[in-house]
């Protein structure tokens, strides 16, 4: 954990500076320490307190995030043991439509008497605010997932902190340079850095950011448990995250261009991309996101079997499931990321049979729009 840089330094600068030792003769690269024990008298006398490759990496997310930080060995990782901090009997207010993995755990603590849970519609602020009554934590995911809606963290934080909720959100679609909801009011942002952070599809890991007063208890449960980083991701994640900023970029661009230029085409029903669903929508994320992201969400003529078609005929985006790499991925929520919602579940929730969801890359603008049309034309 740490707080602001005391040199000063931009984001961008600083992820580039990360982890770079500075005595004559040192590698540019700080050393993979993978050692599970310590000698006795220092700091760290066990692998599950600490290892070196993480005070770096912590430092410079606490940084982008503008708080404290703590890395896990996965995104579940990090939200199972934020919900462990829960007194017993909690009220949890989340969206209805959170992260599959998210959503079942709720369910299952749910079922095992140690939770309770209140699902609401996260994109309608009044009835939000309205089930914030009496609960413990208000658990936010924006932009959603698949439909990528945009919820009012600023709005639904101060409701929530009326009626004496905190206020957690998962802002693994946006990564802290989209959007910094501890500026907007939340009072724990969650990641799975699986996604954009390490953005290479090879490896796995999670972060909360923070102030320490809530971090503490998080790190407590996490050092305890032993959903600590291992430290071989650690390394892969400080070295992901130089990059992070020329990432981001490119992928915001593809998503942006990839949203135009299906919008248009015959065989799309529909295109998904945060504020595109009306002028309340577009208001919103003009005004708590810096760029939309690389996530567009498509809804496709012919129902599954058009949207099989389509991930079929793919040729440069893979037909895979996840986001945030450098390299484009095409999915249908109702097969990978939806598979536990009942079908009126997905109903009610406009996941339908044709939903394929596109996590734009890196690769060039116009030969991922040309494959894209190359596989819609045929459907
Ligand atoms: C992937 C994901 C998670 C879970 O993270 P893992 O690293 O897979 O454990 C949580 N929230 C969102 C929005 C995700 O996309």
């Amino acid at each position: 954990m740490s707080a602001d840089d005391p040199r000063g330094l931009s984001a961008d600068s600083l992820l580039v500076a990360l982890s770079r030792p500075r005595e004559p003769g040192a590698p540019v690269n700080a050393p993979l320490v993978l050692s599970s024990t310590f000698r006795a008298g220092g700091e760290v006398g066990y692998a599950r307190d600490g290892n070196p490759g993480w005070s770096d990496l912590e430092h410079a997310l606490g940084v982008l995030e503008g708080g404290h930080a703590l890395a896990f060995a996965s995104g579940m990782a990090a939200a199972s043991a934020l919900l462990e901090t829960l007194p017993p009997d909690a009220l949890v207010v989340a969206s209805r439509v959170a992260y599959h993995g998210v959503h079942v755990l709720l369910r299952e603590r749910e079922a095992a008497g140690r939770l309770r849970v209140r699902a609401v519609d996260t994109l309608d602020a009044e009835a939000t605010a309205t089930a914030c009554a009496g609960a413990d934590l208000l658990w936010l995911e924006t932009p959603t997932n698949p439909l990528l809606g945009v919820a009012d963290v600023v709005r639904l934080a101060a409701a929530a902190h009326a009626r004496g909720a905190l206020v957690v959100v998962d802002s693994t679609l946006a990564t802290p340079l989209r959007q910094r909801p501890l500026e907007l009011g939340a009072d724990l942002v969650l990641h799975s850095a699986t996604k954009y952070l390490g953005g290479h599809a090879d490896l796995m890991a999670g972060a909360v950011a923070g102030p320490t007063e809530l971090l503490d208890r998080v790190e407590a449960t996490s050092r305890l448990t032993g959903s600590v980083l291992d430290p071989f991701a650690a390394f892969l994640l400080s070295r992901s995250l130089r990059t992070l900023p020329l990432r981001v970029q490119r992928q915001n661009e593809n998503g942006r261009a990839v949203a135009e230029a299906l919008a248009g085409h015959a065989a799309v029903e529909s295109v998904h991309y945060p504020g595109r669903g009306g002028a309340e929508q577009e208001e919103i994320a003009a005004r708590q996101m810096r760029g939309r992201g690389g996530m567009v969400t498509i809804a496709v003529r012919g129902g599954g079997a058009g949207a099989k078609r389509f991930l079929h005929r793919l040729q440069l985006v893979h037909p895979a499931a996840s986001l945030g790499g450098v390299e484009s991925l095409a999915s249908v929520p109702r097969e990978t990321s939806h598979t536990h919602l009942s079908e009126a579940d997905l109903k009610s929730r406009g996941i339908s049979e044709g939903l394929v969801r596109l996590s734009l890359g890196i690769e060039d603008t116009e030969d991922l729009i040309r494959d894209l049309r190359h596989a819609l034309d045929a459907t």
